[in-house]
Formats: C-alpha cells, sequence, structure tokens
C-alpha cells in the first residue's frame, strides 16, 4: 500500500515535510514528559484494589480450608485460592500451584525445569545439542509478541523463531510445517487471550491444531501465558476454547503448561501467580519449585481470595478496571483514526481487551518513529521489542500501552505519535526519490 506521501510530487511532498516539521519543534518546545512504554495500570486504578489490605487485620481468621495461612506448609497453595486458579485456567484444583506474586517467575523456573532436567521422562532440553550434532533448541515465538517471553528464552540459549501472529493467533500452517520437521523446537509461547501486543484472541481451530498437531519433538510444550483471561473491555468478551479439554481430547494432555496472575487484577507485582497443568506435569513442577520454596506467601493469598472468593467475583472487579480502560482504548482508536485515516500510512489493532494496541507503520519507519517521538517527550516501548532479539524484519511495529498516562495526557501523546509517523512517512518518500 502506498502512503498519501509517495503519491504526491516533489513540490508537494518538500512542502508537506516543512509543515510536519514546523510542527514537530512547536511540540519540542511544549517540552511534554509523556509515557506509554509499558502496560502497567494508572494509580486511580490500582487503587480500587485498596480496600483488599484491610481484609487481614492482627485479629483476622487466617485459615483457609483448614490451612494455617500464617506458618509453613501447603506449598501448592491454600484451597481456596486453587479453586480459584482451577476456574481461572480451565482445569481441575488439583492440576494447579499457586505461588507468589509473579506468573512470569513461574514461566522461567517452569522452562529451567525443561532444561535442566527434562520433562515426563525425555532428555534434558539442555542436552539435545549435544546428543543432535550441536543442532540447537528452538522456541517458537509469535510475533509481534511479549518481549520477556522471548527474554526467557534467549536467556538460556534457546533459538527463538519468529512465527507470524495473526487475527487468529500464530499462522498454524507455518507453526504445524516447523514442528513437523525439526524435534529441537521444543516449546511456544502463547498469550492466548487479548494477546500482547496485538490484543487478538486465538480461534478454536487455532486452539485445537496446537492442541493436536503432529510435533517432531515428544517432548514439545505450549507456553499458555493467559495473563489477560478476565481483561474484557466491554461486557461481550472474547471467547477462548478451553486448552486443557482440547489436548486431553487429541490424546497430549502432558502438552500444555498455563499461567495466569492476579497483576494486572489487583497489583501489579504484588499478586498471586498460578500455574496449571496435566496431572503428571504439575507434579514434576511442584518437585522442582520446592527443591527451593517451603512454601509461597499464603497471607496474601488468603487477602486475594477473601476480596475476591470465585471467578464472578473477579469478573465484577474486572468491570471496575475496564471503567478506566475503556476509555484509554477508545481514545487510542479515535485519535488514529483522526490523525491516519486516509493516510496509507498505518494500519493497528482493535482489541476488545488486554492491555495493548499494536501499531505497523510503513516499512522502515518503527525505530524512527520511536526516536522522534523520544526527542518530543513521549516515550514508546522500543521499537522492535515485540519480535525475538529485538528484530522487527521489516521495522514497521510499534506497541501502544495505553493504561498509565491519563485521557487527556493519552490524547497529547497520540497526537505526537501521529506527527512522528506522518513526518517519517514523509521523509521515507524523499528518500526513496533519492
Ligand atoms: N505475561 C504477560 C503476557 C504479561 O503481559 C505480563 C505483564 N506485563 C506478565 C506475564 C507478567 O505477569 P506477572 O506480574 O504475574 O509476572
Amino acid at each position: 500500500m502506498q502512503t498519501m506521501y509517495q503519491t504526491m510530487n516533489d513540490v508537494e511532498l518538500a512542502a508537506a515535510i516543512d509543515d510536519l516539521e514546523a510542527r514537530v519543534a512547536e511540540v519540542k518546545a511544549r517540552e511534554l514528559k509523556l509515557d506509554m512504554a509499558r502496560g502497567k495500570p494508572s494509580p486511580e486504578q490500582v487503587a480500587i484494589s485498596r480496600p483488599m489490605l484491610d481484609l487481614l487485620s492482627a485479629d483476622s481468621d487466617l485459615t483457609d480450608g483448614g490451612v494455617d495461612c500464617s506458618n509453613y506448609g501447603c506449598f501448592e497453595g491454600i484451597p481456596s485460592a486453587r479453586a480459584l486458579a482451577g476456574e481461572f485456567l480451565g482445569v481441575d484444583p488439583s492440576q494447579t500451584l499457586v505461588l507468589g506474586s509473579s506468573s512470569l517467575l513461574i514461566e522461567h523456573d517452569s522452562v529451567a525445569m525443561c532444561w535442566l532436567k527434562g520433562t515426563c521422562g525425555h532428555a534434558p532440553w539442555s542436552e539435545f545439542s549435544a546428543a543432535h550434532d550441536g543442532a540447537r533448541v528452538k522456541f517458537l515465538c509469535p510475533a509481534p509478541g511479549y518481549d520477556r517471553h522471548f527474554g526467557i528464552t534467549e536467556d538460556l540459549g534457546i533459538e527463538n523463531v519468529p512465527v507470524r501472529m495473526t487475527e487468529n493467533g500464530p499462522d498454524m500452517d507455518e507453526v504445524e510445517r516447523l514442528v513437523a520437521a525439526d524435534e529441537g523446537i521444543k516449546g511456544i509461547w502463547c498469550v492466548p487471550k487479548y494477546s500482547n501486543p496485538t490484543g487478538d484472541t486465538y480461534s478454536d481451530e487455532t486452539v485445537r491444531r496446537l492442541t493436536s498437531m503432529k510435533t517432531a519433538a515428544p517432548d514439545f510444550r505450549i507456553f499458555w501465558d493467559n495473563a489477560y483471561c478476565v481483561h474484557d473491555l466491554y461486557d461481550e468478551g472474547d471467547e477462548l476454547l478451553n486448552v486443557f479439554d482440547a489436548a486431553r481430547e487429541a490424546g497430549n494432555e502432558d502438552r500444555v503448561i498455563a499461567f495466569a496472575s492476579t497483576s494486572k487484577i489487583t497489583f501489579p507485582g504484588a499478586g498471586v501467580g498460578f500455574v496449571a497443568a496435566s496431572p503428571v506435569v504439575i507434579k514434576e513442577i511442584a518437585h522442582h519449585l520446592q527443591a527451593g520454596l517451603i512454601s509461597a506467601d499464603k497471607l496474601n493469598q488468603l487477602r486475594h481470595v477473601r476480596f475476591l472468593p470465585d471467578l464472578d467475583a473477579v469478573r465484577a472487579h474486572m468491570r471496575r478496571h475496564a471503567e478506566f480502560m475503556r476509555p484509554r482504548f477508545e481514545c487510542v482508536d479515535a485519535k488514529l483514526h483522526e490523525g491516519l485515516d486516509g493516510t496509507g500510512c498505518a494500519t493497528w489493532t482493535h482489541p476488545r481487551g488486554g492491555y495493548f494496541v499494536s501499531f505497523d507503520g510503513p516499512e522502515g519507519s518503527a525505530k524512527r518513529v520511536g526516536a522522534l517521538c523520544r526527542e518530543m517527550g513521549v516515550t514508546l516501548t522500543p521499537a522492535g521489542a515485540t519480535w525475538p532479539y529485538g528484530e522487527d524484519p521489516h521495522d514497521t511495529n510499534i506497541r501502544i500501552a495505553p493504561s498509565y498516562p491519563s485521557v487527556e495526557d493519552l490524547s497529547s501523546a497520540l497526537e505526537v505519535l501521529v506527527l512522528a509517523v506522518k513526518l517519517v512517512s514523509a521523509q521515507l518518500a524523499l528518500e526513496e526519490r533519492a
């Protein structure tokens, strides 16, 4: 697709660049300081969970289902919290562990377990290379995707292989082709609902294909990070098929390890993290983690289940979160339409939940747009971060994180982004002619 700048004659293009540069100079003079870099809720949004902090005091009953939460014990998590985790992730509570405050750390430790010890009786992933003439262990990384996922596998020396993310989840033709042919491909990172950053939800067909596909690796694992499973913006949320049911039907129950947390429900970094897997795999994960943990913070678990006793309570709480998020997402969409409709310079996603909007500008624009926004006082997630190794092959993608700034600041930040996209698009059109 051509941008409007590519269709201009030389005189028009030079005039457009002059005009855009003058507007950039004006914005710089305003000395803005706006941050759209990471998916953090705004302080007002976080504050709706403060009443939870009053639920435990010196006089409180600190037991849950007979478990004393004020002492060591009950490594697997308190009964009410496991019941809630089971509802979140669509499994029997016995197939869950409720641990500390971070799901990302459990993801890290689960990959590390497979790397160090192997899973379901298979050799450790770390030994694969030596046994296969130096072939590397690889992970499929739907891209654009979540940079911290890619960081976990990169840190272990696993090769991250990008696969195209579509509106229905990863490009399954590509995924099936790759996993069938290469025994070194041991896993895939998935954010199946309101994916980070596209906001798209995997279709039923994608879930079925992922759980039933033939993999050359017998110990292939789907890392199913359902971080945004209850983060609907509207009453009618996206529906995601139960991955464990699909895996069981396909006879691949051990393939899925699922995660979630309350980081973006109560307090980011001070919530409760969960993991779920088949009976065999959850036992392995428990055994692995128990080497380094006597029991997690059960008082925090207790506080959480007293505040949010079941999924209905979580959904009611999330409707209040949506009141903060909806105007922000709607502001992003309105500002992008207002500034970029008809320019041919960009496309972006229209999520119905989650924390991000994924934006694509012309080829070769994203890094320059990020740098120009920074000069104008707006910080974006670094361009490229949504791709393994920070390498966006076409340099188009920008992750917009609208949750933290006020709607007013967001509106200003989006105007800056629009201006930067236009100037960079115009400059690219000029450079093409040189
Ligand atoms: N997974 C995804 C997809 C996320 O977007 C985030 C937070 N941005 C996390 C995990 C981190 O969650 P936690 O705080 O539970 O470690």
